[in-house]
C-alpha cells in the first residue's frame, strides 16, 4: 500500500469471506479506536413511491438490533465512553462511523456490526423516528441549499436518480394502504444491503492481527447476497436539458452565477487528476486571471471552479460566481468571459512544467501531511476503499500520476456551449415555476441563438494570462534540527512596553511548518458599535487587497487568516514555513500602504450588509445564539446592531480611524512550529518595523462580559418570521476557577446524551436538539437548545425544565461501574495528547490568550475532576440547575405554527437591554 514516509501508521487491506473489505489501521499512539462502514447503497437506490427511504432506514439501523434491543443504547454506550457517532446518506452511499476508547472498543463493535446483521425495525420506533426525518425535511424548508438543490433535481433528465427527493417526510413515508413503511424498510435492507457492497475501516492503537481479529468476529456474519453495484443507465443531461438557463429565487440575498459543463464520469482518472489540472488553471485568483479581469470590472467578488455534482456514471464541472449587483446586468459578458479564459488554457494552458508544478504541492501535501483524529481518518479511508484500489486508498487523493496532454485536452473540448447549464439564482426575476417540497420559485429557458454564437468565441482577450511559476512553494523539505535549548513549551523571549514574542520550536511532530499568530490590540478598535463594524470593513479590505498577491502562497500550502474579535484583530499564518517569511513582509507592506480604494469600498460594504442581513435571516436556533452573545459580551454586537452602525460608516472615516487604532496597539505574537529562535525574533522585527511598536505603554484592550449571579431565570424573546418555534437555555458559572471548568464540562458529558435521547428520540419535540459546553470570555457555561416544528416556547420550556429537574435521580440511580466509566472517559479526553502541529500550536496560542503562561490549565482541570464525586454533582445540580433557583438565561421564538400555544411563563423577561446589562455584574478580561 502507497503511504506517506512520515506516516507511523500500519495498514492492512483484508477481504472477509463474506466479501466485506476491510482495512485495518494500527497506531500504537492512538489514543481512541474508531470505525466506518460504507455500503453503496443510497437515495438513488429509493423506490420510486418511497422517496427518502435510504436516508430513514440509515436513521432505524441505530434504534435498536436482536442483541441490543434498546432504542437509545447505541448512543448511550458510546458517549458513556467519551465516543462520537454519526452517519450520512448520500446519493450512492450510506456511511456510518463512531470512535470511542480503546478498551471499549470491541463492545461497541459488537453493537455496531449488529446494525447489519439483525436490526429490529420496531414498529413504535419506526412510528416515531419518521418525525424526527420530517422534523429534518421540515427544519431545512428556508434553507436556500436545499431549496436551489431542489430546482437542480427538477431541471435534470428527469429519468436520472439525481431528480428524486433525497430525505423523506411523512408524506413519503406514510403507511399506506396495504403497505406499512416498516415493510418496506425492512424489504429495502434486504433487498439492497450486502457484505460485498460494504467498506469497513477500523484503526485504533490495538495491533493489526487485533483489529484484523475483531474485524473477523463481528462483521463476519453480515450477509453476502452478491449483489451487483447500481449501474445508471440514463445520462444527467439529456437533449432536452442542454443549452437550459436556470433562474431561481433565493431566500437569501444572493447573487450567484454557475455555470455547470456535463462531462463523462471520470472517477477512474483520480490517479491523473485532468480535471483539477483544469480547476486550478480556471480557479486561479493571481493578476492575470478570469477571476482578477471580472473583479477589476466589478462584475464579481468570487470565483471557484471544478465543484459539481458527481457519481459513479456521471460527472458536472461547475463554475461558481458571485455577482455583485453591477454584474447581474453583465451576465452575457460574464460567460463571454469565461469561454475566453477556457480557450486560453486549451491553446496555451496544458504544458507539462505546471501540472509538475501542482504535483509537487501535492506531494509535499501527501509527505507532511499532519495526521487526523481516527474517526476523520476512517470516514475518509472507508469512502476512499468503494472508489480507489486498494493500493491506492491512502495515497488517491493526492496523487498526480502523470502529465497526460491528451487526456486534459479532450476535457477541455466538452466544455463546450454546447454542453452548458446555466443557473442564476438571484432575485427580482420572473419565476413561473415552483419547486416540489420546497416551493422554490423558479423558470427555466434555452439560451438564445445570439447567446450562443456570442459564446463559442476564439478571441482571447490580453487582459486574460496565465500563472507565472509559484514563488512560494517550499524549497527546504527537512525540518530544522533541534536547538539544543528547544523546549516544549512556547517561552516568552521578548518583552516590552506593549509587545510581547513567544516562541517554541516543537520537538515531536517534526514537520517542515509553522505557525506565526500576532494578535494586535487596540481599545479604539473595539470603542464603540461604529469602530468594532470599522474594523471588520478595514480587515475585509485588506483581504481583499492581498487576495490576488497571496493566492499562489495558498496554493503551495501556506494559509493565512485575518480576523476580527473582541480586542482588536489577529494575522495567522499557518503551512509550510519556509516561505512564510515572504508572505509575511508582502501582508504587512499591504497593512502599510492601507489603499482603500472606493469602487472596493462601496462593493465590500455592500459584500458586509448583505452578510450580515443573510445572518438575520439564518435558521432560529442561530438567531438565538447570536443574539445570546451580544447580550452577554458587548464587545459581539448582534447582527442588526451592526448593520445599524454600517449605514453611518462612509470611506472618509477610515484612514483616521486606522491611524487611531493603530496609536494605542498592544502586540502579543507567538511564533511555533519549524523555526529557529533567531528566525522568531527576525519575523518579529519586521512586525514591529511594520506596526511600528515602539514604546508603546498600552495594555490589552477589555473584553466585557455580562454577568447573570443572582438574575434568576431572565429571557429575551426575538420575533422571528418562522414556523419552527426555538428555545436555547444557557446557564453561566460565576467563577473562572478551574474547579468551576471541571464541575459544568463533567455535568454536560453527563447528560447530553440522556438530553438527547429524551427530547429528540423519546419525545420527537424536533431535530436540532441537544446540551453543550458553551465558555464566554473564560466563564465557563452550559446551553440547552431545540428547535421544534412541534411545540411553542412554553412547551418546550416545561420540557427542558422536567429534565432538569428530574436529573439529579438520574445521577443517583447511575450504577457505581457507569459513574466511574462516564467520568473516566472524560478524563482520558482532557488529556488526551495533540493530534498535530495545528492542534497543538491552537492550544498554546488559547493558553497565552487566558494568560495561561504555565500552561498548566488542562492538568488542573483534569485533576480538579478527578476529585469530584457523585454527591458533588448532584449538589451542583441541585444548586446551579435547578430551574426554581438557577440564574439562567433563556433566548426564545415563536414559530408561525405555534402563536395559539401558551407564552413562555417563570420568567423575567429583558424588556431593554442596556438596562439589564447595567443591574447586573460586568467582568472585564
Ligand atoms: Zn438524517
Amino acid at each position: 500500500m502507497h503511504v506517506s514516509p512520515n506516516d507511523n501508521k500500519r495498514y492492512r487491506y483484508f477481504t472477509l469471506p463474506n466479501a466485506l473489505r476491510v482495512l485495518a489501521v494500527s497506531d500504537p499512539a492512538a489514543h481512541r479506536s474508531a470505525a466506518a462502514l460504507s455500503v453503496n447503497v443510497g437515495h438513488f437506490h429509493d423506490p420510486a413511491d418511497r422517496e427518502g427511504l435510504a436516508h430513514f432506514l440509515e436513521h432505524m439501523l441505530f434504534l435498536g438490533t436482536d442483541a441490543y434491543p434498546l432504542a437509545g443504547d447505541f448512543q448511550r454506550f458510546i458517549s458513556q465512553h467519551g465516543g462520537h457517532n454519526n452517519a450520512w446518506t448520500g446519493t450512492e452511499n450510506t456511511t456510518f462511523f463512531f470512535d470511542i476508547r480503546p478498551s471499549q472498543f470491541r463492545a461497541a463493535l459488537d453493537r455496531f456490526s449488529a446494525f447489519f446483521i439483525s436490526p429490529r425495525f420496531d414498529a413504535d420506533a419506526v412510528d416515531k423516528e419518521r418525525q424526527s426525518v420530517d422534523a429534518e425535511y421540515r427544519m431545512k424548508l428556508n434553507d436556500d441549499v436545499r431549496r436551489i438543490y431542489q430546482v437542480h433535481k427538477e431541471t435534470i433528465n428527469p429519468a436520472h436518480p439525481f431528480a428524486k427527493f433525497s430525505v423523506g417526510s411523512l408524506e413519503t413515508l406514510a403507511d399506506r394502504a396495504g403497505q406499512s413503511v416498516r415493510d418496506d424498510l425492512i424489504a429495502f435492507y434486504h433487498a439492497n444491503y450486502s457484505a460485498n457492497l460494504m467498506t469497513l475501516a477500523v484503526t485504533g492503537p490495538q495491533s493489526l492481527d487485533e483489529l484484523e481479529a475483531m474485524a473477523q468476529q463481528h462483521f463476519s456474519a453480515i450477509i453476502n447476497h452478491d449483489y451487483s453495484p447500481l449501474r445508471i443507465h440514463e445520462p444527467l443531461i439529456s437533449a432536452a436539458q442542454r443549452r437550459q438557463w436556470v433562474t431561481v429565487e433565493p431566500l437569501k440575498e444572493v447573487r450567484k452565477l454557475t455555470l455547470a459543463f456535463s462531462l463523462p464520469e471520470s472517477e477512474y482518472q483520480y490517479r491523473t487528476k485532468p480535471l483539477s489540472y483544469i480547476a486550478h488553471l480556471l480557479g486561479y485568483e493571481g493578476p492575470g486571471s478570469l477571476m482578477s479581469l471580472l473583479k477589476s470590472k466589478g462584475y464579481i467578488n468570487t470565483l471557484s471552479a471544478g465543484g459539481g455534482i458527481s457519481g459513479k456514471d456521471f460527472r458536472e464541472f461547475t463554475l461558481s460566481l458571485a455577482l455583485t449587483e453591477l454584474g447581474l446586468s453583465k451576465l452575457d459578458d460574464i460567460i463571454t468571459y469565461v469561454f475566453q479564459a477556457i480557450q486560453l488554457i486549451r491553446q496555451y494552458g496544458v504544458e507539462a512544467w505546471r501540472y509538475q508544478e501542482k504535483r509537487q504541492v501535492q506531494e509535499l501535501a501527501f509527505y507532511y501531511q499532519e495526521p487526523l483524529r481516527p474517526i476523520d481518518t476512517v470516514s475518509q479511508l472507508v469512502m476512499n476503499m468503494q472508489h480507489y484500489d486498494p493500493i491506492e486508498v491512502v495515497y488517491g487523493d493526492y496523487m498526480m500520476a502523470g502529465f497526460d496532454h491528451a487526456q486534459i485536452q479532450a476535457m477541455l473540448q466538452q466544455m463546450t456551449v454546447d454542453n452548458l447549464r446555466v443557473t442564476l439564482i438571484a432575485k427580482g426575476f420572473k419565476y413561473d415555476k415552483l419547486a416540489k417540497w420546497y416551493d422554490t420559485p423558479y423558470a427555466v429557458k434555452h439560451f438564445s441563438e445570439k447567446q450562443c454564437e456570442k459564446w463559442r468565441t476564439t478571441y482571447i482577450s490580453p487582459a486574460l494570462t496565465l500563472p507565472d511559476p509559484n514563488p512560494y512553494i517550499a524549497d527546504a523539505l527537512r525540518p530544522l534540527p533541534l536547538e539544543d535549548d528547544a523546549s516544549d513549551t512556547p517561552i516568552l523571549i521578548e518583552e516590552l512596553p506593549g509587545f510581547r514574542l513567544w516562541h517554541g520550536q516543537e520537538p515531536h511532530f517534526r514537520v517542515p511548518k509553522g505557525h506565526v499568530y500576532i494578535a494586535i490590540d487596540s481599545p479604539h478598535a473595539v470603542a464603540s458599535v461604529k469602530n468594532i463594524v470599522m474594523t471588520r470593513l478595514s480587515v475585509e479590505m485588506l483581504l481583499e487587497a492581498l487576495n490576488e498577491h497571496a493566492y499562489q502562497a495558498e496554493i503551495a500550502g501556506i494559509n493565512y487568516n485575518l480576523y476580527a474579535h473582541q480586542g482588536g484583530v489577529t494575522l495567522n499564518i499557518s503551512g509550510f514555513n519556509d516561505k512564510q517569511p515572504l508572505l509575511l513582509a508582502l501582508i504587512l507592506d499591504t497593512f502599510s500602504r492601507r489603499n482603500f480604494k472606493p469602487e472596493r469600498f462601496e462593493v465590500i460594504k455592500s459584500q458586509l450588509k448583505r452578510n450580515w442581513e443573510n445572518g438575520a435571516k439564518n435558521k432560529p436556533l442561530s438567531q438565538l445564539y447570536n443574539s445570546m452573545t451580544g447580550i452577554l459580551q458587548p464587545n459581539n454586537p448582534p447582527y442588526q446592531a451592526l448593520l445599524d452602525a454600517l449605514d453611518t460608516v462612509t470611506l472618509a472615516d477610515l484612514p483616521e480611524f486606522v491611524e487611531a487604532m493603530f496609536a494605542t496597539l498592544h502586540v502579543d505574537m507567538f511564533v511555533y512550529g519549524n523555526w529557529h529562535r533567531h528566525q522568531a525574533k527576525a519575523l518579529a522585527e519586521t512586525v514591529k518595523d511594520a506596526l511600528r511598536v515602539d514604546d508603546q505603554t498600552y495594555q490589552e484592550s477589555v473584553r466585557p462580559l455580562t454577568l447573570l449571579d443572582d438574575c434568576g431565570t431572565v429571557s429575551y424573546e426575538l420575533a422571528l418570521d418562522h414556523a419552527e418555534s426555538a428555545l436555547l437555555v444557557y446557564y453561566q458559572s460565576p467563577d473562572t476557577s478551574s474547579e468551576a471548568v471541571a464541575t459544568y464540562t463533567l455535568a454536560n458529558h453527563l447528560m447530553s446524551a440522556t438530553f438527547f435521547n429524551e427530547l429528540r428520540t423519546r419525545q420527537q419535540l424536533g431535530y436540532m436538539v441537544g446540551a453543550g459546553n458553551l465558555p464566554l470570555n473564560r466563564h465557563p457555561g452550559l446551553i440547552f437548545y431545540v428547535q421544534s416544528p412541534m411545540a411553542g416556547p412554553n412547551q418546550l420550556m416545561a420540557a427542558v425544565d422536567d429534565f432538569l429537574n428530574a436529573l439529579f435521580m438520574i445521577l443517583l440511580e447511575m450504577s457505581e461501574a457507569r459513574w466511574q466509566s462516564s467520568k473516566q472517559s472524560l478524563l482520558a479526553q482532557i488529556r488526551e495528547p495533540d493530534n498535530n502541529l495545528r492542534a497543538r500550536a491552537q492550544r498554546y496560542w488559547i493558553s497565552i490568550g487566558n494568560k495561561d503562561y504555565h500552561y498548566e490549565r488542562r492538568e488542573q482541570v483534569a485533576e480538579a475532576m478527578e476529585s469530584l464525586t457523585r454527591a458533588d454533582m448532584v449538589r451542583f445540580v441541585v444548586n446551579r440547575l435547578k430551574p426554581r433557583t438557577a440564574d439562567r438565561l433563556v433566548m426564545h421564538s415563536c414559530g408561525s405554527e405555534h402563536r395559539e400555544h401558551a407564552e413562555l411563563d417563570g420568567a423575567h423577561p429583558i424588556r431593554d437591554i442596556d438596562a439589564f446589562r447595567a443591574i447586573c455584574g460586568r467582568s472585564e478580561e
